[in-house]
């Protein structure tokens, strides 16, 4: 019978861990449905991304308060899960505050005093957050695409935020053992006279009741990330160590294109020529789908934060345009998630559904808004690029479909014809010089 609390709690930790595992799975088997990139380049400014990027979140304080806040929540909610830790050895083990055991009584208190103060520090700065987005209600967050669920996510996560923070402290307020103690209980000090008058027994209920909730809570909070833009706390690592180094306004050409397009530009060529042997002609130009990414893009939209950061410095939105590169984010991810269900339904393989992410989830006047100015790069705090989606799609567009905008066609018409991007011929272009 005594043992019956463990066997419980393993149980538990069992099936919360697992069921988050075999999500992380999907999620990698998601991503790696994306085309092969060669990423294995400079690691050390790689390592060094990650460290100022994601660890060191430089580009969240470009914004100072949003910035500052969230470091708060980040590196409370982090930190104070070191705790969990205890919580997990006493569940299994069956002992109380295992770390009183192991540390010096004054360090313990110290941590545990510590994480207190966090516990407040990020209550603060979730009420400040809920109040920005539904108070407040600031621009970036009330855009076409965050409605329904992204508005209800962002909401979510603050309110677990505070639950798990009231658990904790609230454990510690009832523990009178810790009280007794008098070595960290900083904030629970203050909390605990509410509680002046109940018995030994009510209290005991009252702080193995939070204990227990606050476990589970954070085994429900770990699984709920697979389904929600807070994704990013894992993958934000992953994602600014994989990020693009070189110039961000440097493309990728594809060489095949490129010599066919620098033979009709040259106006001493064969035109009769054979395109470049050497240049490899891939078997579809650009991307029509997820499938046709390749897996950093993918590991990209998966990482998204939804914060719209690049929506609200991109000049084609800020101008009335239909394209927000948040959205070319979030669609990317609920098309690769659909595709994913798909695959989980179908044994492992997918079965065409007749959808597509052009068209049925980002259509061409979004893509065409964009003027490749690459704020949106610049401006995402995780090194998420949608621009690079929004050319592979353009590229699918022209190379496949012949569906550029009438401008654009004419001017490929003719480089095509004249050599020049001008509607003139090439045999006129010295003609200038005989004007007198
Ligand atoms: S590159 Fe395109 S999507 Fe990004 S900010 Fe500029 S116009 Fe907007
Ligand atoms: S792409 Fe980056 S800046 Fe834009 S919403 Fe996602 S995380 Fe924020």
């Amino acid at each position: 019978m005594q043992y019956i609390p463990q066997i419980i709690f393993t149980l538990i930790l069992i099936a919360g861990v697992g069921y988050f595992a075999s999500n992380v799975k999907k999620l990698f088997r998601n991503i790696k449905l994306g085309k092969a990139i060669d990423v294995s380049d400079n690691k050390p400014q790689r390592w060094m991304n990650m460290a100022k990027i994601a660890l060191g979140q430089t580009k969240m304080v470009v914004r100072p308060i949003a910035g500052f806040l969230h470091i708060i929540v980040y590196v409370g909610f982090i930190i104070i899960n070191i705790e969990v830790l205890e919580i997990v050895i006493d569940g299994i083990f069956g002992t109380h505050r295992i770390g009183l055991s192991v540390l010096n009584e004054s360090v313990y208190g110290f941590l545990i005093g510590s994480f207190e103060i966090l516990a407040v520090l990020v209550l603060i700065a979730v009420f400040a957050f809920w109040i920005r987005r539904n108070i407040i209600k600031i621009k970036r967050f009330l855009s076409s695409e965050m409605t329904g669920w992204p508005k209800n996510d962002g909401n979510i996560i603050l309110y677990f935020e505070v639950v798990l923070m009231c658990l904790f402290l609230f454990m510690n307020a009832t523990d009178t053992s810790f009280q007794n103690l008098d070595s960290g209980n900083v904030v629970s000090q203050f909390i605990a006279p509410f509680f002046d008058g109940m018995s030994e027994n009510s209290l005991h209920m009252m702080e193995r009741t939070a204990w227990w909730l606050h476990i589970v809570g954070i085994l429900v909070f770990l699984n709920y990330l697979y389904f929600s833009k807070h994704l990013h706390i894992l993958l934000a690592f992953p994602n600014t160590y994989y990020g693009k180094l070189r110039p961000k306004g440097q493309f990728l050409n594809n060489e095949a294109v490129t010599k066919e397009v620098k033979l009709m530009m040259d106006p001493s060529a064969d035109p009769f020529a054979a395109p470049a042997e050497d240049a490899p002609v891939p078997e579809k130009f650009g991307a029509s789908d997820v499938t046709d990414l390749n897996w950093v893009q993918l590991l990209n939209a998966y990482t998204c934060t939804e914060c719209g950061r690049c929506t609200s410095e991109c000049p084609a939105n800020l101008t009335g345009k239909k394209l927000s590169p948040r959205k070319i984010m979030m669609d990317t991810r609920d098309r690769l998630v659909e595709v994913g269900k798909n695959i989980d339904a179908n044994k492992g393989t997918f079965v065409p559904d007749g959808k597509q992410l052009l068209g049925d989830y980002i259509t061409n006047e979004e893509l065409w808004a964009c003027t490749s100015c690459n704020a949106c790069v610049e401006a995402c705090p995780v090194s998420i690029d949608p621009l690079s989606i929004i050319m592979d799609m353009r590229q699918y567009l022209v190379m496949e479909q012949s569906a550029a905008p009438s401008d654009l066609n004419n001017m490929m018409g003719n480089i095509e014809n004249n050599g020049a991007p001008w509607p003139f011929n090439q045999q006129d272009r010295l003609n200038w010089a005989n004007e007198s």
